[in-house]
């Protein structure tokens, strides 16, 4: 269908003030957060910003009748092109329906659009002393129906799991234009078994079933207490050791993240003031709860720590503990800019393998960006064993894009060589979708043939998971 008629019937749908037809205005659309969108960029048809579930419905009919693609999008914080209309399409922004409907503290729920930014929802559940606990890098600026659609977690996932966890139920459109209830989007109960689990089949579906409109979120006590600690280790396999024995000891914290050598030179780069000990591995405890539960918790990781550790600090002092995480906080940044003429790349840097592989994969990693001349910058969340490896290159440069093309094809090769997956958090997308067979073999063609019966066409977000 003509391009210009889909824009002038999107207007009819919604008003001219909630569409985007400009070219300039569709290229913003045509890449997220990934290094695979910003070399291939691919513009949608049209922008459409739905403010209620009727509305979504209307246009999910109307590109039913006409056979378009439909791609949801929150904030494009997605790292894996997922998003982005490959195939052309009319793009969903949902960002702006951000309504928080209500807080529901008596029954520890809160009910929200798919709009609402992940920091915003928190600072109104603290309200209550509630919190919504997945926490992804991204907080201040993804979306909660981002979240549902790429299962997102981030480093407090070890004990608090993932998105996953905290959803009730769900109100979505359907590819074919039906508005369906999954779980407990109606009740107020927190147990619910009855009936297929549909809420966890569109949790993690990545926009290729349906488009969430409304989310039941399910919400956790605020922790009282925080304390840090932090272990220095001159030798890498110590690192996964210790962690396993906080573990033997009954201990959950609430994150355990590593920096190898190459991330704490790159702090130490960008930041001198910090100081990281130069080392194999620094590992960073976080635990929560109680203040006594805390306390025990902390002092039992210095002890098992320092069998292995040259040095570990423990501290619950608000401002030595933001010192002592200040080099976990910046290693993103820090990756960004050791190198003048380049910059960190999203590529395919969130693998995730098994506890007792993480020494072997790291280094790896290390060999693989040494064989294909790409420096690098390892961490991540050692405590569920998500890697993330910083690739950083001049993305000017074609030698260098295709051989950190080659290098993170290698890395998801190793993931499941290792036992692990090619994504522990960010999602499958565009970038990982090749790698689907090899990871899932037959279970691929049942997670096509569910999709059929979302989505008999094929609109919803084409292209992308498998
Ligand atoms: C600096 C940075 C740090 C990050 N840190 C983390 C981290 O720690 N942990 C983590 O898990 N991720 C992280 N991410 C990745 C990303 O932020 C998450 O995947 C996030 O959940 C995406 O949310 P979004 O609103 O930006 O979604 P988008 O990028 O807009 O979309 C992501 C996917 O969800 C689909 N989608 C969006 N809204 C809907 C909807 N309402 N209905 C159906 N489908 C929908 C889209 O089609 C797409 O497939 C990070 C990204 C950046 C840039």
């Amino acid at each position: 269908m003509d391009k210009d008629q889909i824009q002038q019937d999107l207007i009819k749908i919604v008003g001219k003030s909630r569409v985007l037809t400009h070219d300039l205005d569709l290229m913003y659309y045509s890449y997220d957060s990934s290094f695979l969108t910003k070399l291939e960029p691919k513009t949608p048809y049209a922008v459409v910003f739905p403010h209620s579930t009727q509305e979504v419905q209307r246009i999910v009919q109307y590109a039913y009748d006409h056979k378009i693609n439909l791609i949801p999008r929150g904030a494009g914080t997605g790292e894996t092109g997922g998003c982005i209309a490959i195939n052309g399409g009319i793009v969903l922004d949902l960002a702006s329906w951000d309504e928080i409907i209500e807080v529901d503290a008596e029954n520890m729920q809160v009910l929200v659009r798919p709009g609402v930014i992940h920091a915003h929802l928190n600072e109104e559940l603290a309200k209550y002393k509630l919190f919504f606990p997945p926490d992804p890098g991204s907080s201040k600026m993804c979306t909660i129906g981002g979240m549902v659609a790429n299962n997102a977690s981030g480093l407090r996932a070890v004990k608090y799991g993932c998105t996953e966890q905290y959803i009730l139920g769900l109100e979505m459109v359907t590819a074919t234009g039906d508005i369906i209830y999954t779980g407990g989007m109606k009740a107020r109960c927190i147990k619910n078994v009855s009936g297929l689990n549909l809420t966890k089949l569109m949790v993690g579906s990545e926009g290729v079933l349906g488009i969430i409109t409304g989310i039941r979120l399910r919400c956790w006590p605020k922790p009282e207490a925080r304390g840090i600690a932090m272990a220095v280790f001159d030798q890498l396999d110590d690192a996964p050791t210790t962690v396993l024995e906080v573990y033997q000891a009954g201990i959950l914290p609430s994150g355990i993240e590593i920096l190898d050598s190459s991330a704490i030179w790159a702090v130490n780069q960008f930041k001198p003031e910090i100081q990281l000990p130069d080392a194999e591995a620094i590992l960073l405890f976080e635990v929560d709860g109680n203040p006594p539960g805390v306390q025990y918790d902390g002092e039992m990781i210095k002890k098992i720590a320092g069998k292995r550790a040259r040095e570990v600090e423990w501290s619950t002092d608000p401002q030595r503990m933001a010192e002592l995480w200040e080099g976990r906080s910046v290693t993103a940044t820090a990756a960004a800019r050791i190198r003048d003429d380049g910059s960190r790349i999203f590529a395919g840097e969130d693998i995730s393998v098994p506890l007792s592989r993480v020494a072997d994969t790291l280094r790896s990693i290390r060999a693989l960006a040494d064989q294909y001349g790409v420096q690098v910058v390892n961490y991540g969340h050692i405590g569920d064993g998500n890697v993330h490896t910083a690739p950083v290159i001049n993305p000017e440069n074609p030698e260098e894009v295709e051989q950190v093309l080659k290098l993170v094809h290698e890395i998801h090769l190793l993931a499941i060589e290792m036992q692990g997956s090619t994504t522990g958090e960010h999602g499958v997308g565009v970038v990982r979708r090749p790698y689907a067979e090899l990871e899932h073999g037959k279970a691929v063609q049942y997670m096509q043939r569910i999709k059929t019966v979302f989505d008999p066409q094929g609109i919803m977000n084409p292209g992308k998971l498998f």
